[in-house]
């Protein structure tokens, strides 16, 4: 009764309930740390609906990995922030024109922005798989082993400012109202929770659509290629247009399909981990690759994965 509550409930309870909060208390011109409490309070359910319904029991489990996964988290989220306060100073630079749909029900302003920060965070995802200098940050994501609500947010600050400001940018140069931009930072921080999950839950046939944690796990398969799909942060819509989109119902996940299968000393500590693009060993696996020959890290599942998806 209870498991079945939280795997039909829990997608809903946050895509709608939080974040239908939040716009609401945005709307409302309710103070933003009410909004903070409601993040406060969802990263909460978040750890406890994960030991109730977990996916991976063992992805519960700290791999040595809490701390540094805080402070990933307590950074970043401070980083939008602080983005989010500074919102009045970047408009006055970057807006262009107030072309911004003031009249609109408040609920549409921030639809429309969440799908216009889908398409701009998507497309730097997609190309943070495929531009070395982008790669070397972005792999600092990649480099997780386990597959849980928190470490959505475990990313370097570099790469997290750079997806942001592709996704903000157009915004703000249309005229970005502030509440709209404090709930947009909400939304993105639970959809991230959601995405990573380690909660056994299910949305139906919205698995085709949203960018969620059945989905996403495709995307931390540790072989190159084999993970460059489903880069969408929110939709799955640009991975179909990218022809990036992939799913099988029957694939099952474990620690040892994650990570990077070309990095597999991927330092783990999190000042190590803010260096590591910096140095020369940061940057994308160079050994020649045949492609007439599966490369003999790669076991037979994964070239089964490749087979699929070639
Ligand atoms: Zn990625």
């Amino acid at each position: 009764m209870v498991s079945n509550l939280i795997r039909y409930g829990y997608a809903p309870l946050l895509l709608v309930g939080v974040n239908g909060t939040g716009i609401a208390l945005a709307g409302a011109g309710a103070s933003k740390v009410w909004l903070l409490a409601l993040l406060a309070a969802t990263v909460g359910a978040s750890f406890v609906a994960e030991r109730a319904l977990p996916y991976r029991r063992e992805w519960n489990a700290p791999m040595g990995d809490s701390r540094r996964d805080a402070v990933h988290a307590l950074v970043n989220e401070t980083l939008i922030l602080g983005s989010v306060a500074a919102i009045p100073v970047l408009a006055a630079v970057a807006t262009v024109a107030d072309l911004w749909p003031h009249r609109w029900p408040f609920a549409f302003q921030v639809v429309f922005a969440v799908m216009a920060a889908d398409l701009g965070i998507t497309l730097v995802h997609f190309a943070s798989h495929k531009v070395g200098v982008l790669w070397r940050f972005h792999a600092v994501h990649h480099s997780v082993k386990r597959f849980y609500g928190f470490n959505g947010l475990m990313k370097h600050p570099l790469h997290q400012t750079v997806e942001l400001t592709a996704g903000v940018t157009p915004l703000l140069a249309i005229g970005l109202p502030v509440d709209v931009a404090s709930v947009l930072a909400l939304i993105v921080a639970v959809q991230l929770l959601l995405q990573h999950s380690n909660v056994d839950y299910r949305v139906g046939a919205l698995r085709y659509v949203l960018s969620l944690n059945e989905g996403h796990r495709f995307h931390h398969l540790k072989w190159a290629g084999v993970g460059d799909v489903n880069f969408g942060l929110f939709t799955l819509v640009w991975d179909r247009l990218l022809g990036t989109y992939t799913y099988d119902p029957g694939r099952q996940f474990s620690s040892d399909d994650l990570g990077m299968a070309a990095k597999p000393c991927f330092p783990d500590g999190y000042l190590a981990q803010l260096a590591e693009p910096f140095h020369a060993r940061g940057a994308c696996a160079d050994e020649p690759v045949d492609d007439d020959q599966p490369h003999p890290a790669v076991p037979a599942h994964a070239r089964d994965d490749i087979d699929r998806l070639l």
